[in-house]
């Protein structure tokens, strides 16, 4: 059975879109996008999912997230703006930055977010200061050193340590609503999940023992994309989870903050080689599309992308690839095993949608890739396939008959 793993468009689409567009170009679905989004609600049907917009705020996925009645998980101002202007209520949001800023506080007020966590006493006066309507989240540390990306060594509060902190901020007023954690990025068991809710099971416990009744648990992000080199079973995954929130967290409100998990498969990228030299015996292949782009991930987010050449030779070599610009830090891959490559020649870079275009740059001038949304560019795309069809068919009767049969 071919695993799900998501948006990934054939080498005709690839060629059509390169010469319409050019290169480097985003490929959106939102088809995609739904999908990931249906699923987390299949698995987790009474988890509130809040998508974590770091992962890419791009309109395109914020339009269906709100068609689909998401909500939101913001960590600044300006991604609290930014979902204001379009229309999203700030009932939607949670500000899960547990280090808040002057402004990011302030948009909360101006914006009527009301949602957020902390993992400290400053934090604490801060959100009395300017917010003291908040329901807020404690921030737990759940050490997760399996993590793709390990949020904890920067946030949470230690377990010893956390229902002291809630007391405080009962005390000082506050709605200590619950608890949050986040588990780490693109994790691929549900092991760390399940050793997180037994830690803040018994905090709940605690909690309620001082008289301090907790009613909301977020279980925050790190759920996978779904890569093929990667060899787990997604949905037991988030049955296990699922199974684990009834038995102990019956009756208590469940967020979560998916982020690369929604947007990860949804975006292809093509690049193009524009340069081709040899150093040490090996090629190296220059892309139009580098480190201050959209493998900006490669750096941030410890990506290792998939690259598919569609060159028709089953002949490989190892190879470098880097980057448009002048840095020598823009070197992407070595020793990638690839088919041999020219200048012109097209990659496809599925899953590309996590930590990518979202931390881009245009440094250099180089500037960031167009998108282009797939279920919009497949109809502008389909006349020009079926006139060149219907030419290539007009010269061979037989296939024309093949194909006019084929159409009854
Ligand atoms: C980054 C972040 C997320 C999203 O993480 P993913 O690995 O993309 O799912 C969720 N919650 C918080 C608090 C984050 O900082």
């Amino acid at each position: 059975m071919r695993k799900n793993i998501g948006f990934q468009i054939g080498q005709d689409a690839v060629e059509a879109l390169a010469k319409a567009h050019g290169t480097p170009l985003l490929i959106l679905s939102s088809k995609q996008i739904e999908k990931n989004y249906q699923c987390l609600r299949k698995y987790l049907p009474r988890v509130r999912i809040f998508y974590a917009i770091k992962a890419n705020p791009h309109p395109e996925i914020l339009k269906p997230m709100i068609r689909m009645g998401a909500s939101f998980d913001v960590a600044s101002d300006g991604e609290i703006r930014l979902l204001n202007e379009i229309g999203v209520a700030g009932e939607r949001l949670i500000y899960a930055n547990p280090v808040k800023t002057g402004g990011g506080l302030k948009a909360c007020r101006e914006c009527g977010v009301g949602k957020m966590t902390f993992d400290s006493v400053t934090e604490i006066y801060k959100i009395k200061e300017t917010c003291p309507e908040s329901a807020i989240l404690l921030r737990l540390c759940v050490d997760n050193s399996s993590a793709h990306v390990d949020l904890n060594k920067k946030f949470g509060v230690s377990p010893e340590n956390a229902l002291k902190l809630m007391l405080k901020a009962k005390e000082e007023g506050l709605d200590v609503a619950g608890i949050a954690f986040h588990v780490g990025s693109q994790t691929t068991s549900a092991d760390p999940y399940l050793h997180a809710l037994d830690l803040t099971r018994k905090i709940f416990e605690e909690a309620e023992e001082t008289g301090l009744k907790l009613r909301i648990l977020d279980i925050g992000g790190g759920f996978p994309i779904p890569e093929p080199s990667m060899n787990f079973n997604f949905p037991e995954m988030l049955r296990q989870i699922n199974a684990r929130l009834d038995e102990d967290f019956a009756g208590v409100e469940i967020w979560a903050e998916p982020g690369r998990y929604i947007c990860g498969t949804s975006v292809n990228l093509i690049t193009s080689v524009i340069g081709v030299t040899e150093r040490g015996g090996q090629p190296w292949y220059f892309l139009d599309e580098g480190l201050y782009g959209t493998f900006s991930g490669v750096l941030f987010d410890q990506w290792d992308f998939r690259l598919i050449s569609f060159k028709n030779t089953k002949e490989r070599v190892s190879a470098t690839f880097c980057g448009p610009s002048c840095d020598s830090l823009d070197i992407m891959f070595r020793g990638r095993i690839t088919a041999p490559l020219e200048v012109n020649d097209i990659l496809l870079v599925p899953a590309c949608g996590a930590y990518t275009s979202a931390s881009a740059t245009t440094f250099n001038g180089f500037g960031k890739a167009e998108f282009v949304v797939w279920e919009q560019a497949k109809k502008e795309l389909l006349p020009a396939w079926v006139i060149d069809s219907l030419t290539a068919l007009a010269v061979n009767p037989t296939a024309m008959i093949l194909f006019f049969g084929a159409l009854i």
